[in-house]
C-alpha cells in the first residue's frame, strides 16, 4: 500500500511538473500584426540575450499525432560531430533575441471572445489616420526567433539598428508581419520614437526580466525550459526519469537549476569578440544565407 501510494504520488508529481513546463513562448504574429517590444540585449557582446546558430529542421510527431517542425541545434560549429549532417540534412542560420513584449497590436478583436465571454477584450484604439486596432497586453518575456530571411534582411535590421544607436535596448521597437504564407511573409523591425510612454531607460519590469534570462545559446541547444505557472525560464538538465511514460511528450521533464549559480553551459566557448554583431555580420556574409524556412508555431498545429 505504501509502495503503491508513493508510486502514484511520484507519477502525479511528475505529471504535474511536466504539465507546468512548456515550450518557450515566442512572438507569433499574423499578417498585419505588430508587437511592441524592448529587446533584452545590448547586442554588443556584453550580454547573451542575442545570438545566432545553425539548425536542422526535424519533422516530429507529438503524442497526439500532430506533426510539427522542430529546429535542432547543429553542433558542427563547435567542431563536434553531427549525425544529421552526416545524413545529409541541411542547416539554416537562425537568430534569436529575448524581448519584453509590451503589447501586440491586432487588426481584429480577440477571437476567443466568440466562444468564451470571459475572454479578455483587447483595448480598441484609433490612430490619428483613422485606423482601428486592438491592443493585447502581453507584458512578459518572449523569444523572437527567425531565419535570417532572404538576403539576411532580418539579420540586417539588427545590424542597422545596432550601427545607428550602439545598442539594441535603448528604445522600444516594433516587429510587424506582412503576408500570410511562407512565400510572401516578411517582417519589419523599426525603432519607436522615444517619449514618456516609450522611454530610453529600461523600465523596472524590463530590467528585472533581463537580469534573469538564460543565455540565447542555451535556447538554441534546447537547454532552457519555461515554467508557465511562474513565468520563469530555467536551464534544464535532461533527466533519466523520462521513462515514466505517463507524461505528455509535448512537455519536458526537467530538473530545475538556478541559472544565477550555474556556469555558462558551453565550457569550451571561444573568446567573445568585441562586438557580437560585427562578428555575426561577417559570419552571415561568409555563409551567404538564403531564405530560411519558417518554423510552424506549435500552437497552430496542435
Ligand atoms: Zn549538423
Amino acid at each position: 500500500m505504501g509502495v503503491t501510494n508513493s508510486i502514484t504520488q511520484a507519477r502525479a508529481q511528475a505529471a504535474e511538473r511536466a504539465a507546468s513546463f512548456s515550450f518557450i513562448p515566442e512572438i507569433y504574429l499574423h499578417d498585419g500584426e505588430t508587437a511592441f517590444v524592448r529587446f533584452l540585449s545590448k547586442g554588443d557582446g556584453t550580454d547573451q540575450g542575442f545570438g545566432t546558430a545553425r539548425v536542422h529542421f526535424v519533422e516530429r510527431t507529438s503524442k497526439k499525432g500532430k506533426k510539427y517542425t522542430q529546429p535542432v541545434y547543429c553542433p558542427k560549429e563547435d567542431d563536434s560531430q553531427c549525425t544529421l549532417c552526416e545524413q545529409g540534412e541541411a542547416t539554416k542560420a537562425q537568430l534569436a533575441i529575448w524581448c519584453y513584449v509590451h503589447y501586440i497590436r491586432h487588426l481584429n478583436q480577440n477571437p476567443a471572445l466568440a466562444n468564451d465571454k470571459d475572454a479578455e477584450a483587447w483595448r480598441e484604439i484609433k490612430t490619428p489616420g483613422g485606423s482601428t486596432f486592438f491592443l493585447e497586453d502581453v507584458k512578459r518575456v518572449q523569444l523572437f526567433r527567425k531565419g535570417f530571411g532572404q538576403g539576411a534582411y532580418i539579420f540586417e535590421y539588427f545590424v542597422q539598428h545596432f550601427d545607428n544607436h550602439g545598442v539594441l535596448n535603448d528604445r522600444w521597437y516594433t516587429i510587424t508581419r506582412k503576408g500570410a504564407s511562407m512565400q510572401d511573409t516578411s517582417y519589419a523591425i523599426m525603432p519607436v520614437e522615444i517619449d514618456d510612454k516609450h522611454p530610453r531607460e529600461l523600465m523596472d519590469e524590463e530590467r528585472a526580466a533581463m537580469a534573469l534570462l538564460p543565455p540565447i545559446d542555451a535556447v538554441f541547444r534546447d537547454q532552457v525550459s519555461y515554467d508557465n505557472r511562474t513565468g520563469e525560464f530555467k536551464l534544464k538538465v535532461e533527466d533519466a526519469v523520462v521513462s515514466e511514460g505517463e507524461v505528455d511528450d509535448d512537455a519536458a521533464l526537467t530538473k530545475d537549476v538556478d541559472t544565477t549559480s550555474v556556469p555558462d553551459p558551453v565550457p569550451d566557448e571561444k573568446p567573445k569578440p568585441p562586438s557580437a554583431l560585427d562578428a555575426l555580420k561577417r559570419h552571415a556574409a561568409a555563409q551567404g544565407e538564403s531564405v530560411s524556412p519558417e518554423t510552424k508555431p506549435l500552437e497552430e498545429l496542435v
